[in-house]
């Protein structure tokens, strides 16, 4: 995995692996924003909490966001006024600012150094039909009596038929704000540990998280924070969700950033703001999403189209870091945040924040402190992942599952014979009527591993850009020598000896 901009100069405090049995009142899995959010507030509360993370803290998808700060989550206003009502939409809407706010306010009470700034935020399109979805957009936002407004220039040299702006939105440095938070869990007496991968959940009288290392932690209350659930029970979240990686360039530039925080809808969309870093102003430019696991077109080079684009409109002056992370979309394109099911009313999850997870955490974080606390929050209903909204859901749902039986099969095999490999790349191969997944690294070494993924048992494929085995069913995703990297596995692909 690429270093991001944010690890650079940020490392959060390490912790030790659970090498015990515990009990507590409330077991928080998965060390990311939502996971450390939610361990802050609670605790605040006076309840005691352990946090468990597979790997380090804040390491993954949220030390590899963008971190805009924003309630302007692409075009999404009039399209849910559409689906589930003015009202519902006015408590999404309300629920990201709370979100901002609180934020907000802890980076005021606790002083932090994370560069949180105040910015615009600006939708565009060069494309007629597109246009047409941000005048709907602006629309929306009157209804909604959002401050903002439409504008058909942008300062760069990129073709602009539409653009949509929202007042008064942020940006920050992710790790430079949760180090502070977790330095704070500490001093609270969270118990928080790393290296320490959940496999399941028993529901007895207390509910108990089981780990890799066998050991338990017995508590009242699970908070599942772990992005795609690790458990879902039968709550069939691999049916209502999908993954979607982006790719990020860091950049300096010959030019002086204009201020903002850009994101097209055209396809393939872009995302672009800046941050000061070790004294230099950094453009960070994302994009080239595609389904994690499925590729657009033979050789796809993500972070090739990323640097032509920024060719292309960016008086580029060197480039710093790169990227690539993914997120899940739910049906409706609103996470889901509440109990995981009937079956399991103290287990809950909060994941599907469309790349909309800085907001969406602090939402989830607050939204399960008061569930917990059984105090009131006005966003249980519209979040709560029970909820089916037939329209226009079952036409996604239906073509989203064709397409991921059609990933139980596939898997292009080849019979490549392994002199034929060349060095850093991969390919798949039959031996003994199995599918083996060989990459060849720079020394001539092949690693062999079966590819069949360990969550639910779709074919694995080969990711070049960042040199992994991703499954286009759920996402999770292996390196090349099997080891577990992200997503919802908590086994490493089998290897195999040749
Ligand atoms: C390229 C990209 C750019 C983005 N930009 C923005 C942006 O500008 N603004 C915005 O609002 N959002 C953005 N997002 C979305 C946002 O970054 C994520 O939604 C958010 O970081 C998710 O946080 P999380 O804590 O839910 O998940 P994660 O950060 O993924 O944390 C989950 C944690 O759970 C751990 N875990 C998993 N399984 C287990 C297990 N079995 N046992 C123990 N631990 C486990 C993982 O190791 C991980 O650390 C972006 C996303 C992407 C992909």
């Amino acid at each position: 995995m690429h270093k991001t901009i944010w690890q650079d100069n940020y490392s959060l405090k390490p912790f030790t692996a659970l090498n015990e049995s515990v009990s507590t009142e409330v077991t928080i899995v998965g060390g990311g924003m939502t996971g450390i959010l939610a361990a802050y507030l609670l605790s605040e509360k006076g309840v005691n909490v352990v946090l468990l993370e597979r790997n380090r803290l804040a390491q993954s998808t949220t030390g590899h966001t963008t971190a805009k700060v924003t309630a302007q989550h692409s075009v999404i206003y009039h399209e849910l006024i559409e689906h589930i009502g003015l009202e519902n939409t006015q408590l999404y809407y309300q629920s990201q600012l709370d979100a901002i706010n609180l934020i907000k306010t802890i980076v005021d009470d606790y002083k932090i150094d994370c560069d949180f700034e105040h910015q615009q935020a600006i939708l565009y399109t060069n494309e007629s039909k597109n246009e047409k979805k941000l005048l709907h957009e602006a629309e929306a936002y009157q209804k909604l009596k959002i401050s903002g407004q439409l504008q058909d220039e942008l300062p760069f040299s990129i073709p602009v038929k539409q653009g949509l702006t929202m007042n008064d939105q942020a940006q920050f440095h992710p790790l430079a704000f949760l180090k502070v938070i977790v330095n704070h869990l500490v001093k609270k007496g969270v118990k928080i540990y790393e290296n320490t991968t959940a496999v399941d959940i028993d529901v007895q009288e207390k509910t108990i998280v089981r780990t890799a290392q066998e050991y338990n932690i017995i508590s009242e209350k699970v908070i599942v924070a772990t992005q795609f659930p690790f458990y879902e029970a039968q709550a069939f979240y691999s049916t209502r969700m999908y993954p979607s990686r982006s790719y990020c360039l860091a950049f300096t530039s010959e030019d002086t950033y204009p201020g903002g925080m850009y994101l097209d809808i055209d396809q393939p969309k872009h995302s672009l703001r800046y941050v000061k870093h070790n004294g230099e102003n950094i453009w960070i430019l994302g994009g080239e999403s595609h389904k994690t696991g499925q590729y657009r077109k033979e050789d796809d080079d993500p972070y090739r189209d990323l640097e032509k684009y920024a060719n292309k409109h960016f008086p580029v002056q060197e480039w710093k870091y790169k990227w690539s992370a993914q997120d899940f979309t739910t049906l409706d394109k609103v996470p889901y945040i509440g109990v995981l099911n009937k079956k399991h009313p103290n287990v809950y999850v909060a994941t599907g924040y469309r790349k909309w997870g800085m907001t969406n955490s602090a939402v989830a974080a607050q939204l399960l402190t008061d569930v917990i606390l059984d105090s009131n929050n006005p966003y249980k209903e519209i979040y709560q992942p029970r909820r089916f909204h037939a329209d226009p859901d079952v036409k996604k749902f239906v073509s989203y599952n064709t397409n991921v039986a059609k990933e139980f099969a596939k898997g292009k095999v080849t019979n490549t014979k392994y002199e034929q490999i060349e060095q850093n790349k991969a390919t798949k191969t039959k031996i003994d009527g199995q599918t083996v997944g060989l990459y060849k690294d720079n020394n001539n070494q092949i690693h062999a591993v079966d590819t069949t993924c360990t969550h639910l048992g779709c074919e694995c494929n080969w990711n070049q850009a960042e040199l992994s085995w991703d499954c286009p069913c759920h996402g999770s995703r292996f390196s090349y020598d099997g080891k577990v990297i992200e997503g919802p596995a908590t086994k490493d692909l089998s290897q195999i000896d040749l």
